[in-house]
């Protein structure tokens, strides 16, 4: 009995023990993101002087080719590109729209939806059907449908406080919309922009076209645009909207993954993936979606080297590509990883925006997400409480069929669709401090991965 005793001591006096070390190397992690940080500077450049960076532009070439200069600087031990082809499409000069109601003509903001085709050169002008949901277009048939451009405005639920639930339970119309007007006839898809402001600013992203289904053109419309045409719809169910976009899809594209690494002292082969997608929409500079994430995991490795933190696994900064209309970069990742046998123990994303941290999401079984919850005390004192079952991360999601665990950085999620895939979502919007708490977030998180595995 007395040995069992001696025993347990001995093995609580070791966690304490390993705890307080823990706390120690967690707090020196935030006081280097805090008082050297470099994510800041970091984000300034890839917004600023590279800018937006949509797959196959000029844009997402430099910000390859200097964030694999940025890491080979930060003394990294291995620097290396992964190819990989993605969509390339482009938007053209930019789109005209307009309400005609009788005499009158109103010009609204629109922006063409990522991977649409064009108008042609003339434009589609259309009497409009006004719907929010899919069931209710499929109830009007197309006899009401036909030869129209179906206008979806449902709102994201203001009432989420999560505003990624909400986004999630509007963005079927964006995704979707035209295949489904296309089935019934429509000539052209208007979509409610996915946010919970109202604003002039059309918010875009991807949509996809279903096979067998004629590809009509489809764009975001403002949200203050889409309270017009409503509001103008109710008054006159007769009007007609007109619109133009010279957006087009060209052949695929040769593009890269970005990978920095520090390897493992004494389990190299084990792999730990901290990362962000390098790719932002065309008219953003894309600080919060996502350079935010880029810059942040790049800082995770730096601060390691800084503190002098010699990690037991391998760490790697992956900036992947093609996140916003393709994913192919992410794929391509898991597939190497596979195709090379790597054993990817965890992945950590950051892809939620630069915003004051709160948690981690995690996707793995019961028993792993169990490993997790010791280091609860250890996180909470930095406001990460919310840490459990969750999203990983659209990048890092391919790897899940490896049996790696996936962790989903979570931000403070009330500005983020503030600025989401638009013009607005630029460095100005991301605060210094908040992307710095970030960074070393990820950076604990990272350590603690390493020193217990998972
Ligand atoms: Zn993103």
């Amino acid at each position: 009995m007395k040995k069992t005793i001696t025993l347990l001591f001995t093995v609580l006096v070791g966690y304490a023990q390993a705890q307080t070390a823990d706390s120690v190397t967690i707090r020196k992690i935030y006081d280097e993101a805090l008082a050297n940080g470099k994510s800041y500077d970091w984000l300034r450049y890839m917004t600023k002087q590279i800018g937006p960076r949509l797959s196959g532009s000029a844009g997402a070439q430099k910000a390859v080719d200097w964030t694999k200069q940025l890491m080979e600087k930060e003394g990294f031990d291995r620097v290396f590109l992964q190819d990989v082809m993605v969509p390339h499409w482009v938007r053209g000069a930019k789109e005209v729209a307009y309400i005609q109601n009788g005499k009158q003509k109103m010009t609204v903001p629109i922006a063409a939806l990522g991977g649409s085709i064009a108008t042609g050169p003339k434009g589609v002008e259309a009497g409009v059907i006004e719907v929010k949901s899919f069931p209710e277009l499929r109830a009007l048939g197309p006899d009401k449908v036909k030869g129209k451009i179906v206008f979806y405005n449902r709102p994201m639920d203001p009432t989420k406080i999560n505003t990624f639930e909400a986004y999630g339970g509007a963005v079927d119309q964006r995704a979707n919309g035209a295949t489904e007007a296309a089935k019934l006839g429509a000539v052209g898809a208007i979509v409610r922009s996915m946010t919970n402001v109202r604003d002039d600013n059309p918010h875009v992203g991807g949509m996809r076209y279903g096979t067998g289904v004629p590809l009509i053109p489809t764009a975001a419309i403002s949200t203050n645009a889409a309270d017009l045409l409503s509001k103008s719809l109710a008054e006159n169910p007769n009007l007609t909207f007109y619109f133009k976009q010279n957006c087009e899809t060209l052949p695929d594209a040769k593009s890269y993954n970005v990978v920095g690494e520090i390897k493992g002292s004494d389990k190299p082969d084990e792999i730990i993936v901290v990362g962000g997608h390098l790719d932002s929409w065309d008219l953003a500079e894309g600080a919060h979606d996502d350079g935010a994430g880029c810059v942040q995991s790049i800082e995770v490795l730096r601060i390691m080297k800084a503190l002098g933190i010699k990690p037991k696994r391998t760490i790697r900064a992956v900036m992947f590509m093609n996140e916003e209309n393709g994913l192919r970069g992410g794929v391509q990742y898991a597939d190497l990883a596979k195709k090379n046998n790597e054993k990817h123990i965890a992945a950590v994303e950051s892809d939620n925006g630069g915003f004051t941290p709160r948690g981690f999401g995690i996707v793995g079984t019961p028993d792993q997400r169990a490993k997790v919850m010791p280091w609860k005390p250890l996180l909470a004192p930095y406001g990460l409480l919310e840490i459990g079952a969750g999203g990983g991360g659209a990048d890092i999601g391919p790897l899940a069929q490896l049996g790696t665990v996936l962790f989903g950085f979570k931000p403070d999620s009330q500005r983020y669709f503030d600025y989401h895939h638009t013009t607005v979502d630029k460095f100005e919007t991301v605060s210094q401090r908040e992307l710095e708490l970030g960074a070393a977030s990820m950076a604990a998180l990272v350590y603690l991965l390493d020193q217990y595995g998972l």
